[in-house]
């Protein structure tokens, strides 16, 4: 069999770093982890081809090699995933599809021959075993949470990593919170599931011998959600391995808020070689924090909370959201003021949106407030629902939010008052790369020279270097960031 796989292309977003990708010549942030994983589980003598559309050109003669097209996507991928799927249907061109798109909506896919759902682990064996038997079905679910300690290592060979900025690697599904927009428990349950310790170090050390060096993102949804394996058997195992190969990789990830009431937990993940964490704050307004069920982060001072972990060595990134029930015209205010003072760069504010499947889309049904299918991207400026907040008010408090956030002035006061008080627990290791030497370069150039934020560009170039010359090249990253978020931000304002 030849076996075409294919990941859709990401609409120009926030997430998307497109702007900032130029700088170090690269085309995508991250390869399709899930379609590298779903291709170690097909059978080894298959012949398989990886088109990621974020990095390449998908062509006919791709398709028509093909006996079958294996595509995977969020909903953020939606429009690019039916461009696919209409070309294969015109080449008569077979599909397979899976990942979060498709297990949401799977009534929407009547064009594609094979739906495998929900996880891989469970449903593609059985797609597999009546296709030998020529007899496979349209659709492939099951109700039952995979175990991931069977899961395979992804197939690395079939990605140029040169393409992408950072690798990444998945420790654990599913999250213990319930918050009420997310649809993360939907797909993977409230019960962390993990992975075992001997195989988070194999990915490690797969990663390492393919020759990668630099960023890996452990995409787990809350890193934090078994804590005490994490503390007992992961986190040291990371430790020794990083000692061991002299810390080829930067780790970042995403957790929720009570890591900061762990100071065990956060001084072994600054230990392991965590530097960045991504957390979902949400909003500065306690009722709203009620409202969408997110208890963690309420009866605490979240500024005080973020600060610590801060201390700990570890960059906070924060994601907010407009739109709540609970929100009242002034939250655009608070919000923007929150966002400064807490000295988060990377600010990801959104829209509520009712992603399917969740309490939040059960809840606005019954209220008769649903208005149809979340696009997948909550910074594009539209929302699925009937808010409360009059549209106007709050689509004009929301640009009025990221316009300032990511004004030159306001996102380099940030920069500063989070690398004044910045110190990183572990010696970063300077893995030299020619693209990094360019988008050095190139910053100069496009953000020192012809960029509006030029003052505040040498104002921070100058600082860093002199005063605290370790985060140099964070300073830099940060400007480059900047650049991106500011330009995405003008284009929707
Ligand atoms: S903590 Fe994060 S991953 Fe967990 S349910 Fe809430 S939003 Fe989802």
């Amino acid at each position: 069999m030849n076996i075409l796989m294919v990941y859709p292309m990401y609409p120009d977003t926030f997430w998307s770093f497109k702007h900032a990708l130029k700088f170090v010549s690269k085309k995508a942030s991250f390869p399709p982890l899930g379609l590298l994983t779903v291709s170690a589980m097909l059978p080894k003598d298959w012949n398989k081809k990886l088109i990621d559309m974020n990095a390449n050109q998908l062509t006919d003669d791709d398709i028509l090699w093909a006996d079958l097209v294996f595509i995977s996507a969020m909903s953020i991928q939606s429009v690019s995933a039916d461009d696919i799927i209409n070309k294969c249907n015109k080449l008569n061109a077979k599909i397979a599809a899976g990942g979060p798109l498709f297990t949401s909506s799977p009534e929407l896919y009547d064009n594609v021959d094979y739906l495998i759902l929900n996880e891989a682990e469970i449903t593609l064996p059985m797609f597999l075993e009546d296709l030998k038997n020529g007899i496979p079905e349209h659709i492939y679910t099951t109700e039952d949470w995979a175990d991931i300690t069977t899961t395979p290592l992804p197939d690395w060979n079939l990605i140029p990593m040169k393409n992408y900025t950072s690798m990444n690697l998945q420790y654990s599904r599913g999250c213990p919170f319930d918050c009420e927009f997310c649809d993360i428990t939907v797909l993977y349950g409230r019960k962390p599931r993990t992975k075992t310790k001997d195989q988070v170090i194999a990915e490690l050390d797969a990663l390492y011998f393919t020759g990668w060096r630099g960023p890996v993102f452990f995409v787990d949804d809350n890193f934090i959600g078994n804590k005490v394996k994490l503390k007992k058997e992961i986190l040291p195992a990371i430790t020794e391995w990083m000692t061991k190969r002299k810390n080829p990789f930067y780790l970042n990830t995403e957790a929720s808020i009570n890591l900061a009431d762990d100071e065990d937990l956060m001084w072994q993940m600054a230990k392991a070689g965590f530097e960045a964490v991504f957390i979902g704050i949400e909003s500065p307004n306690e009722k709203s924090l009620i409202e969408c069920h997110k208890p963690q982060n309420t009866n605490r001072d979240l500024i005080a909370s973020v600060r610590k972990i801060q201390q700990y060595g570890m960059e906070v990134q924060g994601g907010f959201i407009v739109g709540f029930d609970n929100d009242h015209p002034k939250i655009f205010e608070e919000l923007t003021n929150f966002i400064q003072q807490s000295g988060i760069v990377t600010a990801m504010v959104g829209l509520l949106n009712a992603p399917k499947g969740t309490k939040l889309e059960k809840r606005l049904l019954e209220e008769g407030r649903m208005l149809s299918d979340f696009t997948g991207n909550n910074t594009d400026f539209t929302i699925n629902f009937i808010p409360k907040m009059d549209s106007e008010i709050l689509s004009d408090g929301y640009k009025s939010v990221l316009k300032t956030i990511y004004s030159p002035k306001y996102f380099y006061e940030r920069v500063m008052r989070f690398m004044k008080d910045f110190e990183p627990k572990k010696k970063k290791v300077f893995h030299l790369n020619p693209n990094y030497i360019l988008a050095l370069f190139r910053s100069i150039f496009k953000l020192g020279v012809v960029g509006e934020e030029r003052i505040y560009y040498w104002k921070l170039f100058l600082w860093t270097l002199f005063r605290k010359p370790q985060l140099f090249s964070l300073a830099i990253l940060f400007a480059i960031y900047g650049f991106h978020f500011k330009k995405i931000s003008n284009g929707f304002c």
